[in-house]
């Protein structure tokens, strides 16, 4: 019989998301006519901007003729668009980051599992805890740690704790780790890193020779202007880090699905014969094996988030979401909660009241108010008292489940 990788078997995700949806159908099936709001999940709701449609129609016309048409396209992605990207969003702030030194894909999800293949097995590898739980299933499944304990923390990995105590930045490690995954705005919490911080980061790996995974999915949310969006906006950065970019959230790509990952040229490891290897060359011999390019129509549509049209009309996408948290934060607050994030970001972190539980405030919105969040231990024990709400809605559902709060719930 064929043997299966037993790392799957230590899994103890998939159930997040799963005991969320099980809960709220088991409450609707109770209560059928309760208008049940969810802002919980973290996917847009907007359609699609209109030069990226446009694009992708002008595309699909091009596949139409034999002159135009197009098969297979480069692995890294169409030059057009990397050139796009690189002046755009890295050259335009300092950040010298040549077009051959970015990879379009399908997510960045996909990237920050996929990433684990040009590393080795005996990494120390720290993540934040609340954290995305994609890093953190990925070296499971990889076979990076052992068992998940009680709490859900795997053996093997770096926890660094975060909540309202540290500002809801993680502090350096205080040992020697190998791979650092940060991602700023964050999600869940919806916090943002400072130059400074970064900085402090940046001088850890170049110390301790560590590659830090900078994932940047939410950085077209960042409003404040002394905030970095790339990690490359910090000196020596290109010799310490990797950077994750997506179009799901800022152009509402999720089901359309086009990302890039940066990997500077200058960006080395260590293979065990001690020599040192340009990471750059791995990920690109990766990519040419086992990935056969984004769709050529889906590049055009990414493209076009650059244009003047585009780039006014994800303007406009993203300051609707940046409304929606605002309203959030600011009623919550009105009902006596504590919230964090939700400034620079598409989410916001509420500490649970009166010493509730993650999930016992998580039944409490659901049961008394009927709205739907997620709870904050499912990012991770340190998560526990938190909750996330997401802004990802339309205006008229965050009005209405904002109402519901203020009127029935009262914190003060
Ligand atoms: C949504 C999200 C992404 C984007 O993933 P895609 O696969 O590009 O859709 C990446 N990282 C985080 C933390 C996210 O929340």
């Amino acid at each position: 019989m064929a043997r299966i990788n037993d790392n799957y078997l230590k899994l103890k995700a998939g159930y997040l998301f799963p005991e969320i949806a099980r809960r709220v159908n088991a409450f609707a099936q109770e209560n059928p006519d309760a208008n049940i709001i969810k802002l919980g999940i973290g996917d847009v709701t907007e359609p699609l901007p209109q030069a990226c449609r446009d694009a992708m129609t002008n595309a699909i016309a091009d596949m139409a003729d034999r002159s135009s048409f197009k098969g297979y396209g480069p692995e890294q992605g169409y030059l057009w668009l990397r050139e796009k990207i690189a002046v755009n969003d890295f050259q335009s702030r300092g950040c010298a980051i040549s077009p051959d030194e970015i990879f379009i894909s399908d997510g960045s999800k996909c990237d920050c599992g996929n990433i684990l293949d040009i590393f080795g097995k005996d990494n120390k590898i720290a993540v934040t805890d609340p954290v995305y739980p994609v890093y953190v299933d990925t070296n499971v499944m990889a076979g990076h740690t052992g068992e998940a304990n009680d709490k859900g923390e795997y053996e093997g990995l770096v926890y660094l704790p975060i909540s309202a105590n540290n500002d809801l930045t993680a502090q350096l490690p205080t040992e020697s780790v190998d791979l650092i995954y940060l991602c700023f705005p964050n999600n869940p919490t919806g916090a943002t890193a400072t130059k400074e911080y970064l900085e402090s980061w940046v001088n850890y790996a170049q110390k301790n020779d560590a590659i830090i995974l900078f994932d940047a999915a939410y950085e077209a949310f960042i409003t404040d202007t002394s905030l970095p969006h790339s990690i490359y906006e910090i000196e020596g950065a290109r010799e310490c880090a990797i950077e994750f970019r997506s179009f799901s959230k800022n152009a509402g790509f999720t089901g359309t699905r086009c990302a890039l990952t940066v990997v500077p040229k200058t960006l080395k490891g260590k293979a065990s014969d001690g020599s040192e290897v340009e990471l750059w060359k791995l990920w690109n011999r990766r990519q040419s094996t086992k990935f056969n390019g984004v769709s050529y129509i889906v590049q055009r549509g990414a493209e076009a988030v650059y244009s003047d049209a585009g780039k006014a009309q994800i303007n406009e996408l993203v300051s609707f979401y940046l409304e929606n948290a605002q309203i959030i934060r600011e009623e919550l607050t009105k009902a006596g909660l504590t919230v964090y994030g939700g400034v620079n970001a598409p989410y916001v972190w509420v500490k649970t009241p009166e010493g509730l539980s993650s999930w016992d405030f998580f039944d409490k919105l659901l049961h008394h108010v009927n709205i739907v969040g997620t709870p904050g231990s499912g990012f991770g024990a340190a998560g526990e008292g938190y909750f996330r709400l997401s802004a990802f809605n339309s205006r008229d559902n965050v009005i209405e489940a904002m109402k519901r709060i203020t009127t029935n719930m009262n914190f003060n």
